[in-house]
């Protein structure tokens, strides 16, 4: 009995196996196709200094349109990143990101840093070429593009990493290091690497200005960010609250719902001109 059971329940579990493979597959290719069938697009977050309110930035985000949903980037990334199209998606993300901002500049849109998000796994692959020819071909400023690298691209192979921070120095690109203090963090990268700026995760914004943990951990950030002579900027800033507190402790920027969403490129350019607009 134990054996029929078992074997059924084996069963079982491979036809459910079978199935979540196969759904996993037609979403692999779905993603493959995606870039040409128009499904991709980008939506901008923008981004603020504290103190003047003035826009600072903005920061690309990806969505995935497909078969009438939304996929979030947290789903698709991690499948570009496993199967290899992350890089072709992540050139395309440069790519639509400079030429939209080389568009802006021509309309005389005082045209805010852009930030990209650049994955662990393009960080290793002949991205220094890559990043400098679009930038060639798009004629974006580079001192107006900021890449948003986490923990563990800098960590996979310190000594390329450190020659390519370097080499975008030398360009002019700004280096942001995303998600700060949910990776494998270690206070000798911010020494060793050539940084710009340092997100402090919404992880730490999300308990502000109560929780006792969340506020150790963000002036500390803030007070070695600021003797590093590195920018701070929070993501994820939501309340009235948390922004008096990060105004308080001199953080440069900020950036999250309570100023605005991820927008549409139509709706993002209506902001960005009301911007303008202000005396
Ligand atoms: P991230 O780079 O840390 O981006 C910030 C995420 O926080 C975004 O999620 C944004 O929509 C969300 N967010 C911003 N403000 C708030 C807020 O006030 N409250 C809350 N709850 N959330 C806020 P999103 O757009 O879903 O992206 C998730 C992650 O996917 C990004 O995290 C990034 O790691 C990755 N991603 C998105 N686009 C790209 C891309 O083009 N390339 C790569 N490699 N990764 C991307
Ligand atoms: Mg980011
Ligand atoms: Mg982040
Ligand atoms: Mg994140």
């Amino acid at each position: 009995h134990a054996k029929s059971r078992g074997r059924s329940n084996y069963q079982f579990y491979d036809c459910k196996m079978n199935e979540k493979a196969s759904a996993r597959l037609k979403l692999e290719n779905a993603l493959r196709q995606a870039i040409e069938k128009g499904e991709m697009q980008l939506y901008y977050q923008p981004q603020y200094k504290l103190g003047t309110n003035e826009l600072s930035g903005c920061e690309v985000l990806l969505r995935w349109f497909h078969g009438g949903e939304l996929i979030s980037p947290e789903v698709f990334i991690p499948l570009a990143e496993e199967t290899g199209f992350i890089l072709p998606l992540g050139k395309w993300v440069l790519e639509e990101g400079c030429r939209q901002g080389a568009e802006w500049l021509e309309e005389g849109v005082n045209v805010p840093s852009i930030a990209i998000n650049v994955s662990a796994f393009q960080f290793r692959q002949e991205f220094y070429r890559t990043v400098d020819s679009v930038l060639r071909h798009t004629g974006f400023p580079p001192d107006l593009l900021v890449l948003e690298v986490t923990e563990s691209a800098l960590m996979s192979d310190v000594s390329r990493t450190e020659f390519l921070l370097t080499q975008f120095r030398e360009l002019g690109i700004q280096i942001a290091l995303d998600d700060f203090g949910t990776g494998y963090s270690s206070l000798a990268y911010l020494k060793k690497f050539s940084l710009d700026k340092l997100k402090i995760d919404r992880a730490f914004i999300d308990g502000l200005p109560d929780d006792q943990d969340d506020i150790a951990i963000t002036s500390s950030i803030l007070d070695v960010a600021k003797h590093l002579g590195l920018e701070t900027i929070a993501e994820g800033v939501e309340t009235e609250a948390q922004l008096n507190f990060l105004k308080a402790y001199g953080c440069d920027q900020v950036q999250g719902f309570y100023f605005s969403k991820p927008l549409p490129l139509n709706e993002f350019e209506l902001l960005i001109s009301s911007a303008n607009d202000r005396p």
